[in-house]
């Protein structure tokens, strides 16, 4: 093979990539520190509808310093995998605080949502085993699901009836085990399931419950500790300390049992390093600071209603999102990119998403909204529909 032969299909996907105008490359935007409402953009600056900093706790003074202080007391790194020499005295300690705030016998920590959703499955499955994942779920479930080696189906979008057809059949069948794999806010729809018909039917099923909470922990739920708070019967749940929580990483919730099992034998939790002192630093401030944020989730989900209300006067479908993740279904590709364009030329973000991530003929402008957004802001983007025309 000649040496030029060999990247043939680098360019060659490429240019498809191209043609389908769905070639996608990076940008630098910068946060405007501590507005939590802005980035800049080629020294513009844009108000910011696609970030997931819910609350607006990235640029927050608090997890700076906390960040700073256990960079100081533990250096940069964390030196080893968490197995080897990486769990220091403030791994364990967010460990136990994750579990205390949530009300579970255990917590783990994972060095993301990514890492945790595509190594757990996998280890609570065999060849022989069964995954039913939601048709919409997160890449990172798929990921999972697929090195596992299980055999996966997955369910219509929070259809808990095809999802029972499914266990049924199922049954009739001789899986080992079965795991049930969703989302409690999906990250492009903003919508869920009903969790208690849900754990109801996982029961029944004697299937293991996985919850992704990656949009609703710190959002949703008593003092933000998830939609699946305080109910029995899910059996593992996942948060991320990279969105309302403003820093990094992820921890699942389980029992001491399962905990104890995914440290013996999950791949993503035991082959990386451990996070480093900076990053446990900012989450254990975070940790403490969002179950008192309720004047913030409050305004969050005041801006949540007003601009879904606004958007469904106007005629906008927002398809069936309950959260801060709101949809506005444009429907062609080209139009949801023009106006993204269109945004963006009067100041403000919000990504146009197309298939393949939507299905056809639903491609949207998605909007992620923070309680740091101001009425203006809304009001801003609205009228930019008003005069929008394709
Ligand atoms: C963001 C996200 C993840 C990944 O979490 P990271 O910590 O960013 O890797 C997993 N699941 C869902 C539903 C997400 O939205």
């Amino acid at each position: 093979m000649g040496s030029d032969q060999k990247y043939d299909f680098i360019e060659k996907q490429l240019s498809k990539r191209r043609r389908q105008d769905r070639h996608r490359s990076l940008r630098v935007l910068n946060p405007v520190a501590e507005s939590g409402a802005y980035a800049e953009f080629e020294g513009k600056q844009f108000v910011n509808f696609s970030s997931n900093d819910y609350l607006g706790l990235s640029g927050d003074p608090r997890l700076k310093e906390k960040a700073n202080e256990y960079i100081e007391q533990y250096g940069t790194g964390s030196t080893a995998s968490r197995l080897i020499c990486g769990t220091y005295d403030i791994h364990q300690n967010l460990e136990t605080k994750l579990a205390n705030l949530f009300d579970v016998e255990a917590a783990l920590v994972f060095n993301t949502g990514f890492q945790a959703n595509s190594s757990i499955v996998g280890t609570l499955t065999t060849r022989n085993s069964l995954i039913l994942a939601d048709k919409r779920s997160h890449n990172s479930i798929l990921q999972g699901a697929i090195l596992s080696r299980a055999k996966l189906l997955r369910f219509s979008h929070n259809d808990l009836q095809d999802l029972e057809d499914k266990l049924v059949t199922a049954a009739d069948r001789s899986y080992d085990r079965i795991v049930i794999m969703t989302e409690s806010v999906f990250s492009m729809d903003g919508d869920g399931p009903d969790l208690d018909e849900l754990i109801d039917l996982s029961q029944r099923h004697q299937a293991f419950l996985f919850i992704d909470e990656a949009h609703a922990v710190g959002i949703w739920g008593d003092q933000g500790r998830g939609l699946s708070y305080g109910k029995e019967g899910v059996d593992l749940r996942l948060g991320t300390f990279g969105k309302a929580f403003g820093s990094f990483g992820a921890f699942v919730l389980c029992s001491r049992r399962l905990k104890e099992y995914l440290v013996n034998f999950c791949p993503g939790f035991i082959y990386t390093t451990a996070l480093p002192p900076a990053v446990i630093g900012a989450n254990e401030a975070s940790l403490e600071i969002v179950p008192m944020l309720e004047d913030e989730r409050q305004k969050l989900h005041n801006n949540v209603r007003y601009l879904r209300e606004a958007l469904n006067e106007r005629g906008y479908e927002t398809g069936s999102s309950t959260s801060q993740i709101i949809p506005v279904i444009i429907g062609s590709d080209r139009e949801a990119l023009a106006l993204q364009e269109h945004l963006e030329s009067n100041g403000i973000l919000a990504t146009a998403i197309r298939p393949p991530t939507v299905p056809r003929g639903k491609s949207r402008i998605r909007i992620t909204l923070s309680s740091r957004h101001k009425k203006t802001h809304l009001k801003q983007f609205l009228e930019l529909l008003d005069e929008w025309e394709y």
